[in-house]
């Protein structure tokens, strides 16, 4: 209509005066890889700190996030509301999201770093830790990266079709992420539904015949790497027993004093161990026992961790830790390169984690702006010259400018929670 005619033209043409305004001047501009919690923090930093900097951030996917999306569970929206909070980043007047770029593939490393003051490679942990023993890639052999992506809604597993025929899932790995996939295959209905779980899984897991999870490690329950608040969460499961050997856990018997594991039998969830802890506390390493066990299964989740891949040939890379090496967030041995997150330190710890990280390294891009070491003298393009590149490389899908809409689509500030995944993609 005439009236929407007319509005888009208005919304083009304030974006066109901003536009104009924020590129006037030499200012400090910044490029983020990376639209998950390390990027977003990042330029939370940079933007509060700092009033003349303009931060571009560059996401693979669509929409933004990352993990905070397509990691956590579904029954954590406690975790998820710091969404919130990188929303009003990413509506920030000096911050602008560029989605559907793949840096490496869209653009190169070393076009970003000509067109900004600083580049800050956030792009986190994409691939899978591999056991490298046999039958790792049979059918019914699940990655949990796979296995989560399905659940959250990631385009790339929706049609990853796990078989829930069975009665019997084991996953290899006791961290938090085995326990995740633990809770939401023995969760009652009654709960996941009131989650933001994907249609397609909620279906799945209603018609689903898995009565058991046993969760194996390498090492004993108490050097499991899961914290405290996720084996409460599964000891407390409804209808759900927790098979535990109390002489495993000697030394946490006031932990669990009180609990009565008989009191439900639905569903049961084990931790087995295949070798015993040598050492103790940090130290303990596992040491095989020689018995062997044959587990019979329906389904096996490998939950081993995750890892960084190297996104450019300009960038470095440590293969053996799988990171950037850096030094306080600063690339070694390469100006004008920072990272944060998971893709700096390994991918472990929580989002509260990757936030102190990436202060760190904002802080320290911040003082190499005031120090002179990043060389601010010159007039750089910024995202202009990059939107440029990707038109021209016919990257016609990206969102850039269009975040905004993508907000209100995307998220019901009413609950505090973000919709169903269904109608998250709806704008794509
Ligand atoms: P990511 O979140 O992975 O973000 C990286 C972003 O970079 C992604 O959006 C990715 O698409 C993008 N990207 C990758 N490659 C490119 C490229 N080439 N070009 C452009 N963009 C790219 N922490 C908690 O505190 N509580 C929890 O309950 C919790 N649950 C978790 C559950 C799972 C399954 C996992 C794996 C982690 C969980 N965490 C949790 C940890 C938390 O998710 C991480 O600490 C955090 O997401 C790391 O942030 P990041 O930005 O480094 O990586």
């Amino acid at each position: 209509t005439k009236i929407h005619h007319n509005i888009k033209v208005l919304v083009v043409f304030s974006t066109a005066v901003r536009k104009l305004s924020l590129s006037s001047g030499s200012r400090p501009k910044v490029c983020i890889v990376g639209g998950g919690p390390a990027g977003f923090y990042t330029a939370q930093h940079l933007l509060k700190a700092q009033d003349d900097v303009i931060v571009d951030v560059y996401e693979r996917l669509p929409v933004p996030f990352g993990l905070v999306r397509f990691g956590v569970a579904p029954d954590h929206p406690e975790v998820k509301n710091v969404i919130n909070t990188f929303t009003q980043t990413a509506q920030h007047e000096r911050c602008f999201f560029h989605g559907n770029v793949n840096v490496g593939v869209d653009v190169t490393v070393k076009e970003l770093k000509k067109a900004y003051h600083a580049v800050v490679l956030s792009y986190g942990a994409e691939a899978n830790r591999c056991m490298g023993v046999p039958g790792e890639d049979l059918a019914g052999v699940f990655s949990a990266r796979d296995f989560v992506g399905w659940y959250n809604g990631l385009p790339s597993n929706q049609k990853l079709n796990p078989d829930l025929n069975c009665e019997t899932v084991v996953i290899l790995g006791q961290g938090n992420v085995a326990l995740d996939v633990a809770r939401i295959l023995l969760s009652p209905l009654d709960m996941l539904k009131k989650t933001d779980i994907t249609q397609h899984a909620l279906e799945a897991l209603t018609a689903s015949r898995v009565r058991r999870v046993l969760i194996v490690g390498r090492r004993g329950p108490l050097q499991i790497a899961g914290t405290i608040k996720e084996v409460r969460e599964m000891i407390n499961l409804p209808d759900t027993t927790a098979d535990m050997l109390p002489a495993d856990f000697k030394g946490i018997s006031e932990t669990l004093k009180g609990r009565n594991a008989e009191q439900n039998s639905g569903t049961y969830f084990c931790f087995p161990c295949v070798s015993l802890p040598q050492g103790s506390g940090e130290d303990a390493k596992a040491v095989p026992t020689g018995q062997m066990e044959d587990l019979e299964c329906g389904m096996v989740i490998s939950s081993i961790g995750y890892k960084s891949l190297p996104i450019d040939p300009c960038v470095p890379f440590e293969h053996r830790g799988a990171i950037i090496p850096n030094d306080m967030g600063r690339v070694l041995d390469t100006a004008g390169l920072y990272c944060s997150g998971w893709v700096k330190r390994g991918p472990t710890g929580v989002i509260a984690t990757t936030m102190n990280d990436s202060f760190d390294t904002a802080r320290v891009l911040l003082k190499d702006m005031k120090e002179g070491t990043l060389d601010l003298s010159v007039n750089k393009p910024g995202a202009q010259e990059i939107t440029a590149l990707l038109q021209e490389r016919g990257n016609t899908h990206r969102n850039t400018q269009k975040k905004k809409n993508a907000d209100c689509t995307l998220f019901s500030r009413k609950k505090n929670t973000l919709l169903t995944n269904s109608q998250k993609f709806k704008t794509f």
